[in-house]
Order: structure tokens, then sequence, then C-alpha cells
């Protein structure tokens, strides 16, 4: 595997080249960044439950039609994706306010939003990620008005799926960060949703207790990430809570 090369090295994954034309193998890393990496730790075992978590919701978002790029899971860190371009964006969805949008407009963290609200960050580290308007990603070629209109409808059906799985196991999806990437068919291009789905890019709160259980717990020195990360994938069942989460197992 060592002899596989390095497409590209971010926060908390890394991609390889994959074994055909048009895929990548995403290998999930143990490290957590916080505040554009000014804060990082290694969380053993984050790596191995984020990949199986985004198996999971990317699984059940091809069940329900909503095109991604997840192909299959190789082994406890990797899995086989479709390439894709990215598009330089991260779309955020929020159901109640929090984050960047409590402090930005002055909400309480937890107030009910009266629907769902997109926001678009232009991906760049060296900036932070700023906050961009539609106009912003039209007027420097970021998307076109086509690609907007499916981003819109990709997040939407991704806020639905995900506010839906995750109310049944009694977590609220506060908000949370996709990022979408262009694949061809011959002429065609098409918009899907890629990069990774995990508490490391959602907003996720015990609905009984408001407990987080996601990244905000390392963000904000709340607790053991691990812990809360392996509560989620408790209750969807993702990985039996016994399962030792460091040892290998065999998959084809
Ligand atoms: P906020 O803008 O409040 O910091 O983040 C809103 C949501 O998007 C949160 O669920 C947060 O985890 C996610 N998010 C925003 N920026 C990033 C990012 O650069 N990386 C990841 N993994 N998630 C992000």
């Amino acid at each position: 595997m060592s002899r596989r090369k390095k497409i590209y090295e971010g926060k908390a994954k890394i991609l390889y080249e994959g074994p055909e034309p048009g895929t990548i193998v995403q290998y999930f890393k143990d490290d957590a960044t916080a505040f554009n990496a000014e804060k990082k730790a290694v969380i053993e075992g984050k790596g191995v439950l984020n990949n199986r978590l985004s198996e999971f919701f990317m699984t059940g978002l091809g069940q329900i039609g909503v095109p991604n790029h997840f192909i299959k899971r190789l082994n406890m860190r990797e899995q086989l994706v479709r390439s894709v371009e990215i598009v330089p964006l991260e779309i955020i969805v929020r159901n109640y306010a929090a984050g960047t949008m409590s402090k930005r407009l002055g909400i309480e963290e937890g107030t009910q939003l009266p629907r769902p609200i997109v926001e678009y960050c232009y991906k760049d580290d060296a900036l932070g990620d700023p906050l961009v308007t539609e106009e912003h990603i039209a007027a420097f070629g970021w998307a076109s008005q086509q690609d907007m209109d499916d981003i819109l409808s990709l997040a939407l059906r991704v806020n639905d799926f995900l506010s839906g799985v995750m109310m049944a196991v009694g977590i609220r999806l506060v908000d949370f960060k996709i990022e979408v990437g262009r694949i061809y068919d011959g002429d065609f291009q098409r918009l899907i949703v890629a990069d990774e789905i995990s508490p490391d890019s959602c907003r996720l709160w015990d609905i009984e207790t408001g407990q987080k259980l996601d990244k905000d717990v390392f963000r904000r020195d709340l607790g053991d990430l691990k812990d809360a990360y392996t509560e989620v994938a408790r209750r969807l069942g993702v990985m039996p809570k016994t399962a030792p989460i460091t040892k290998p197992t065999l998959i084809n």
C-alpha cells in the first residue's frame, strides 16, 4: 500500500490514487483540528469511526437516490470513492442556530430556525473559509446558476435524510457541512456529494440532554471526542458497542 501515489493530504484525510481511473482511496486519519488547525490533537480511533459513519450516511443517501462519491469501504480506515473535481465551496445547512451563525447574528445557540438556512463558504484554509454570497460564487465562476440549483437541492435532501436518521436515534441535527464535486459522463457533467459526512462536519446534540456528540467536544474541551463519536456510531448500529475499533477486520 505504501507504493500508492498520494494525491492530497488534508487535515483529517489523505487521498491516494485509486486502483482504476476515476477512483480514489480516501484514508481517514486520527488527527483532529479546529480553528483552522490552530488547535490539534490525535484522537486514536477517530478515523476508524468516521470511515464507518461516512460509509453509513453515504450509503443511505445512495439508497434514496442522492448521488455521492462512495463506492465501497476497503478496510477500517479506507474507502474507495469516485474521483471528482471539488467545487471550492463548503455548503452549510443549519436547522438550529449555533457556532459562527450564533456569533455573527447574536442568536442564542440552540434556537430553532424558521426554516433550514443554507450558507456557502469559499474553501480556502489560508483565508479561513470565508462566508460568501451567490453573487461572489457567480462572479468568480466557482459554480454556475445550474450548479447552485443542484447544490441547493442536494443540500436540502441531505438535510432531510440526516435529520430523520438522527432523530430516530434521539439526536438533533443542528447543522452540517458538505462538499460537492463534478463528475463527467462524456459531454455531460453533474454534481455529487463528496468528501465525508461524519461528526467532524456536523453538529449533533442529544435530544433529551443537549449533550454534544460532535467535534465541538474537541473544539470546546467538553470531554472525550472518541466517546462522543462512539456513542453516535452505537446508536446508529454502525459499530457494536463492544467492537474493538483499533483491531483490523477483513472485508471483501
Ligand atoms: P460553523 O460555521 O458554525 O463553524 O460550522 C457550521 C457546521 O459546518 C458545523 O457542523 C461544522 O462542523 C461544519 N463545518 C464548517 N466548516 C468546516 C470545516 O472546515 N471542516 C469541517 N469538517 N466541518 C466544518
